[in-house]
C-alpha cells in the first residue's frame, strides 16, 4: 500500500532525497563516514554545508547582501531572536495578529518592548487576513513580523505589506520554497525546516546584512546573529546531518524545475483538494476565506463532528495519514507540503468522495 503522509511537521520528505540518503548513509561519496560522523570543521562536511547554502541562494535567488544563517532552537526560538536582535535601540515593534503563530511570535517580543499589533483576525477566529487599508501601521516600529502562512489555521496571503523603511520580517516556516517570492523585500526570512525542507532541528535565517551587529545588552552570544553571520553558521557544531538533507532537497528541486516548478504543481494539489471540499454540499467545510485558502494547509471539518473519529480510522486503513486536525481548531488537516506528491492529494479526494457517499 501506498503511504501519503499529511502531517504538518516534521512532514513528508521527497522520496528521492530518502532514497539517496539511505544509499549514502554508511559512506558518504567514498568518504568511508556517514555524514553524521564528519567533523563540522572538516573539508566534506565544509562542502556540503556551503554548496546547500549555494543552492538555496539559487533557488530563492538571495541578493548578495544577506546572509544565510543555518542555526537551532525551531522558528520559536526565532520568536525571541528577532526583538533581542532588530530592535536595535528602538522602542516598539509592529506585529501582525493572524492566529496562533502570530500569537506565538507576539508574546515572545513583548518581553523585549513594545508590541504594536497592526492587525488581528481574532474577531472571525483566525479565518482571514485583515486588509493592508486597516493596519495600523508605526512609522518608527524597529520591524513589522507577519506570519504569510498560519499552519494551524490553514490562513496564507501572498501579497506584501507597504512598510516604507520599516524592515520587513516574515516567518515562512511552512511556506518557503513553496512560491516564489522577492527576499529584496524583506529584512529576515526565518523557516524551522521541518516542514517543507527536511528534518527538524535545523532552522534557516536570511537576513539583510545591516541589520546585524545591535543587539540588547545582555543576549547571549548564541542568540546573536552576528555570531553565526561572522563564523559562517560554525560558531559551535551546527545541525549538521539537517543541513545535508536540507542540501539534498535544494538539490531536488532544482533538478525538478525550481521554485516556480513547485508552485504550478502545489497550485493544481491545493486547487483539487478545495475543489473536492466546495463540491461536496456541505458534508465538508473549510473555515478559512475563500481569498486566503492556504496551499501547504488545508483545514477541514465534518458536517457532523460525530464522523470525525471514522474519518481519521478509515483514512488511516488507505495508508491517508496524520488528516486529524490540531488541538485547537479540531476537523481535519491535510498538509500538503512540496513533498506531496499530486498522487497524494488524488487518492485523498476520491476517500473524501468516498466517505461522503456512505455518510450522507
Ligand atoms: C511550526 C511552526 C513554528 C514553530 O516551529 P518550531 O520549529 O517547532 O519552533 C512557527 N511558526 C510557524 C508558521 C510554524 O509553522
Amino acid at each position: 500500500m501506498t503511504i501519503y503522509n499529511f502531517s504538518a511537521g516534521p512532514a513528508v520528505l521527497p522520496h528521492e532525497v530518502l532514497v539517496q540518503a539511505r544509499d549514502e548513509m554508511l559512506d558518504w561519496h567514498g568518504s568511508g563516514m556517514s555524514v553524521m560522523e564528519m567533523s563540522h570543521r572538516g573539508k566534506e562536511f565544509m562542502g556540503i554545508a556551503a554548496a546547500a547554502e549555494k543552492d538555496l541562494r539559487e533557488l530563492m535567488n538571495i541578493p548578495a547582501n544577506y546572509k544565510v544563517l543555518f542555526l537551532q532552537g525551531g522558528a520559536s526560538q526565532q520568536f525571541a531572536m528577532i526583538p533581542m536582535n532588530l530592535l536595535r535601540g528602538k522602542t516598539s515593534a509592529d506585529y501582525l495578529n493572524t492566529g496562533e503563530w502570530s500569537k506565538k511570535a507576539i508574546s515572545e517580543a513583548k518581553k523585549f518592548g513594545k508590541v504594536n499589533v497592526v492587525a488581528s483576525s481574532e474577531d472571525k477566529n483566525f479565518s482571514y487576513v485583515p486588509d493592508f487599508a486597516a493596519w495600523k501601521c508605526d512609522p518608527n516600529a524597529a520591524y513589522l513580523h507577519i506570519t504569510p502562512n498560519e499552519t494551524i489555521g490553514g490562513v496564507e496571503f501572498d501579497w506584501l505589506p507597504n512598510a516604507g523603511n520599516v524592515p520587513l520580517v516574515a516567518d515562512l516556516s511552512s511556506t518557503i520554497l513553496s512560491r516564489p517570492i522577492d527576499v529584496s523585500k524583506f529584512g529576515l526570512i526565518y523557516a524551522g525546516a521541518q516542514k517543507n525542507i527536511g528534518p527538524a532541528g535545523l532552522t534557516i535565517v536570511i537576513v539583510r546584512e545591516d541589520l546585524i551587529g545591535q543587539v540588547v545588552a545582555g543576549t547571549p552570544t548564541m542568540l546573536d546573529y552576528k555570531t553565526h553571520a561572522d563564523n559562517d553558521s560554525m560558531y559551535n557544531t551546527p545541525p549538521t546531518y539537517g543541513i545535508y538533507i536540507a542540501g539534498l532537497v535544494f538539490q531536488m528541486l532544482k533538478r525538478n524545475g525550481g521554485v516556480a516548478a513547485m508552485e504550478k504543481t502545489n497550485i493544481a494539489k491545493a486547487r483539487l483538494l478545495y475543489d473536492a471540499i466546495d463540491a461536496s454540499k456541505g458534508f465538508y467545510n473549510c473555515p478559512v476565506a475563500l481569498a486566503n485558502r492556504s496551499r501547504m494547509n488545508v483545514p477541514f471539518t465534518l458536517k457532523d463532528a460525530n464522523l470525525d473519529g471514522e474519518f481519521v480510522k478509515q483514512a488511516d486503513a488507505r495508508g491517508l495519514l496524520q488528516l486529524k486536525g490540531h488541538r485547537s481548531v479540531g476537523g481535519m488537516r491535510a498538509s500538503i507540503y512540496n513533498a506531496m506528491p499530486l498522487a497524494g492529494v488524488q487518492a485523498l479526494v476520491s476517500f473524501m468522495a468516498e466517505f461522503a457517499k456512505n455518510n450522507s
